[in-house]
């Protein structure tokens, strides 16, 4: 059974956690909840903004730019209307950080989003959910039309003159509308596939109007930094890294879960203390850091800070902060194969380095991981990987080609063992048992 516990010294975003009842707006307002939204009222836009850039909030999907620069983007005057989009397409296998602020703290997302759209002239905000988070859809629009029946949604907004309408709605269950142009095609009822950029959506965005698109924990965080204000929040975290975020450590430890850390927090502390090492007193072998598209770590690797730079320096990313952790008993092709094959799914197939690069190394993995492959086929994957980099419309190319980059080339040794007949694995593996009967 997971636990949920949180870093006790840093607990900001998850701090109407624990069964405090927050989904009750009266609860929620009495945890300090729809102050900082009327705080913002008071201020204005250029507070909101300055607040925001000076706490070093950056994106918590897996991107990490700045919020409070992305914010100031937007242009003043529009001749469209403009919308806050909240991305809660948590779909990285991995991932599970968004899902807790929807069950736990929904208006905590509710009010982030009136803040946002306060912050750039918007009076409508859409808060989109994964197709699998159908179930929290519920909790939702309850807090939704809660915050419609005391007044704080809707016209005139805590007396201030200004209106703000919010809009749930779900996807029909595809990784690729995670990106935010494919978001904004799934949200406008059209296929989920990306745009070309530019324009960005600061500009033209949903239905052709400047639209700002934060990620769910993005969002969250938001009242808590303008309470807080923005240096205190950015002090918790490194330079350039502000504040804490949402982790989820899942895979082969004691204690998996989704905790709060400061940005920065060691990956071994994160691994060892906070989730209590490896399930069994077992040895780790390998940690994937942020999400499946992340390049993986060795057990070497792991003295690293978990912040976007210090990740990025190591030669992986803090990516959406699931942390996936493997002992010595898991085979690396055969979970290379399973990574790929979800990439291989999941692609749109709109551009072919993806939509064929993807097939070919499934198809290539598998029969390595059968027994029957050649080191000519290692190459071959390696080199399919390498090809696609850099070379797709969207992420998803290279979301799919960084993670086999990494178990090739670190765990090649590995790969060796399988085409020299050292190990072998199951000859045959079916769509479900390699992506979960759930895609
Ligand atoms: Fe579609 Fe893949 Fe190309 Fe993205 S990279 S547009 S998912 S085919």
């Amino acid at each position: 059974m997971p636990r949920n516990v949180s870093h006790p010294d840093e607990v900001i975003v998850l701090k109407r956690r624990f069964g405090q009842g927050a989904t009750n707006i009266d609860k929620y307002v009495e945890l300090d909840g729809y102050k900082a939204v009327q705080q913002a009222i008071a201020q204005g836009p250029e507070w909101i903004i300055n607040t925001m850039k000076a706490s070093g909030l950056r994106g918590r999907g897996g991107a990490g730019f700045p919020t409070g620069l992305k914010w100031s983007f937007v242009p003043k005057q529009s001749e469209k209307p403009k919308y806050v989009l909240v991305n809660g397409d948590e779909s990285e296998p991995g991932t599970c950080k968004d899902h807790v602020l929807f069950l736990e703290d929904p208006h905590a997302v509710i009010e982030g989003t009136m803040i946002a759209g306060l912050a750039i002239g918007a009076k409508l905000g859409f808060i989109y959910l994964r197709g699998e988070y159908r179930y929290l859809l519920k909790i939702m629009e309850q807090a939704v039309a809660d915050a419609y029946a005391k007044g704080y949604l809707g016209k005139n907004i805590f007396g201030s003159g200004l209106d703000f309408d919010v809009v749930t709605q779900t996807g029909a269950g595809a990784y690729e509308v995670g990106e935010e142009s494919a978001l904004m095609e799934s949200l406008e009822g059209k296929r989920g596939v990306p745009r070309i950029k530019p324009p960005f959506p600061a500009v033209v965005g949903l239905y052709g109007g400047p639209t700002v698109i934060n990620n769910a924990e993005t969002i969250a965080s938001v009242p808590h930094i303008l309470l807080m204000g923005g240096e205190a929040y950015a002090k918790l975290g490194t330079e350039r890294n502000g504040g804490t975020r949402l982790f989820g450590i899942s895979g082969h430890v004691e204690k998996p879960g989704v905790y709060e850390l400061p940005m920065g927090y060691s990956m071994r502390k994160a691994i060892y203390d906070v989730a209590g090492g490896v399930k069994g007193g077992k040895k780790l072998k390998a940690v994937v850091p942020g999400g499946s598209s992340c390049p993986v770590m060795t057990a070497d690797e792991l003295d690293v800070g978990l912040d976007f730079d210090q990740m990025a320096k190591a030669g992986t990313m803090l990516g959406s902060g699931g942390i996936v952790v493997l002992d010595e008993t898991v085979s690396i092709v055969e979970f290379a194969l399973r990574v790929i094959s979800f990439y291989q799914h999941e692609s749109c197939g709109w551009c072919i380095p993806c939509r064929e690069g993807t097939d070919w190394i499934k198809k290539t993995l598998a029969r390595v991981y059968a027994g029957g492959g050649s080191k000519k086929d290692i190459d071959n994957v390696e080199y399919l990987a390498d090809n696609m980099m850099g070379r797709t419309f969207c992420p998803l190319g290279d979301a799919a080609a960084m993670p086999t980059l990494g178990f090739v080339r670190k765990f090649r040794k590995e790969f060796e063992d399988y085409v020299e007949g050292k190990r072998a694995g199951t000859p045959v593996m079916n769509e479900v048992e390699l992506v979960g009967a759930g895609h």
